[in-house]
């Protein structure tokens, strides 16, 4: 008796030690990841937005504060902003639709938005607006004096919104309305002068930006469901009217989707939450969060941690299979069958890595964030088999696919460009960006993969995804990152410039 006492303690005593060992770890765990987005938050350029809907007549009013870090190494006499609702003003020239796309972008028949700025305050003082760009779609700010490097300078935004309607990533459609690209963002400077002013072209997803930090407050009527970009702080009810408020830091966009027809299904993994949100008749809905969850799952072990705390995936309708925001990706409820549905999420959710985490000029090197996410897509396949395929008959039929793409070009005499590294706006159609940078994309990742072994590859995405978190990524960092650089770097080259194996 005495003897079983005895291990009776020695056992509890183990065990209390166990849960006190355990508890710490968890706590280190934890801050690490909290570390690395705090680190990555500090002396950044800050957007303070407080904006309301107004259901009746589809508007966004709001107040947008700006504390811009003069980050570029160079003295600022301006500061130029993107206007990008502007493109869906009545008598925009550069519209983010084509002739082909425009039926699905306005199901109920084409309409216009409008975007006014209505006060700008710069450093305390009133200011007029100049607007400038190629389609009168950029807020020029000059600057009372020169903004020296790592100094601050306080810019106040006030707009109001009418939202087109439309499922285009910025319009109100049935009960939904998409938050895309929706306030004035800063550009991209490219130095001596030069700011990245690349309009809203129909193709690709032209943006180009560096992470921020952000604290949102939207309102709405209470029948509204928020959902937006970084973690919900707050949520308020008061009069009919619910604000929730968002802290992101260091997160490269800020998206919303407010809905007054959705269900949020939520689950864990590892240290993040992801919230699925879908119509409360989705039948599908559960087993579309546990595919949400095996990416996350599957991602996170394959690159790296995602950093954040919270990853909403939110159905909604939209023109295009899916959209990539940080911490909330847009799956288009337009979508027909379940496997093309499956892989918007996968795709989608590959992007926080590549896109999100690490950045990339979307413009003119869109192959390697779309390249990339659908490569990833067919990793997680590859890893996930119950989904029923594979990466060698996916990787087969996008050669298949890409190849008999070529054919029909040629059989009708069409010069087909085979470059990968195009501006947006300059492919010739939605098909040969789509061949070009998405498959083409996913099958030069592959080469890379074979040539160099698997483990090799994984290894360097790990490596660029450690080194250029929070950061942006070019053709020529990226081969640096592998151990055979050379050999990766020759198939970038060959890849990019159109002469892949693959081509006829
Ligand atoms: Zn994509």
């Amino acid at each position: 008796m005495k003897i079983k006492k005895k291990a009776i303690k020695i056992a509890a005593i183990v065990l209390a030690i166990i849960l006190v060992v355990a508890t710490i770890v968890a706590i280190v765990i934890a801050n690490d990841f909290d570390r690395a987005v705090r680190a990555a938050s500090k002396n950044l350029t800050e957007y303070s937005i407080e904006a309301n809907y107004d259901e009746n007549v589809h508007t966004i009013s709001a107040k947008e504060q700006v504390s811009y870090l003069n980050k570029t190494g160079e003295s600022l006499d301006k500061i130029c902003f993107h206007l990008y609702p502007q493109a869906f003003r009545e008598g925009a020239r550069i519209v983010p639709y084509t002739a082909l796309t425009e039926a699905r972008c306005f199901p109920n028949g084409k309409n216009y938005g409008s975007f006014q700025i209505t006060s700008l305050i710069v450093a305390g003082e009133p200011k007029s607006l100049t607007i400038s760009g190629e389609d009168s779609d950029i807020l020029e700010v000059n600057l009372p004096s020169h903004l020296e490097k790592n100094k601050r300078i306080e810019i106040c935004i006030n707009f109001l919104l009418t939202l087109p309607n439309c499922t285009h990533r910025l319009g109100w459609f049935e009960n939904n309305v998409n938050l895309g690209n929706w306030y004035p963002i800063a550009c991209e400077y490219e130095g001596d002068g030069v700011w990245d002013t690349t309009p809203y072209y129909a193709t690709g997803d032209p943006f180009n930006s560096s992470v921020a930090n952000y604290n949102v407050k939207i309102s709405a009527p209470s029948g509204f469901n928020i959902i937006a970009s970084g973690e919900r702080v707050s949520d308020i009810t008061k009069n009919s009217m619910s604000t929730a408020t968002f802290e992101g830091r260091a997160i490269r966009d800020f998206a919303a989707v407010l809905s007054t027809n959705t269900t949020k299904h939520t689950d864990q993994v590892n240290n993040t939450t992801i919230n699925y949100y879908a119509a409360p008749d989705d039948n599908a809905a559960s087993a579309h969060l546990k595919l949400a969850c095996e990416a996350l799952f599957t991602f996170n072990d394959l690159f790296g941690d995602y950093p954040y705390h919270t990853l909403n995936v939110v159905t909604t309708p939209f023109m295009q299979g899916g959209m990539e925001y940080p911490n909330l990706v847009m799956a288009s409820s337009l979508v027909t069958g379940e496997e093309e549905f499956r892989k918007v999420i996968i795709h989608e959710i590959a992007h926080q890595w590549w896109y999100g985490v690490v950045g990339n000029d979307e413009v003119n090197e869109a192959w390697f964030d779309e390249g990339l996410s659908e490569y990833s897509t067919f990793l997680f396949y590859e890893k996930n088999p119950q989904y029923g395929l594979n990466l060698e008959t996916l990787i087969e039929d996008a050669v298949a696919g890409y190849n008999l793409y070529l054919e029909v070009f040629n059989a009708i005499n069409i010069n087909v460009n085979r470059e990968m590294n195009l501006p947006v706006n300059n492919y010739a159609s939605e098909y040969e960006y789509t061949y070009m940078v998405y498959v083409k994309g996913a099958i030069m990742f592959n080469e890379i993969s074979k040539t160099i072994g698997e483990n090799a590859f994984l290894n360097g995405l790990k490596k660029v995804y450690k080194q250029y978190k929070f950061s942006k990524i070019n053709a020529e960092n990226l081969a640096k990152a592998f151990k055979s650089s050379n050999k990766v770097q020759a198939i970038l080259n060959r890849y990019i410039t159109g002469q892949s194996v693959y081509d006829l």
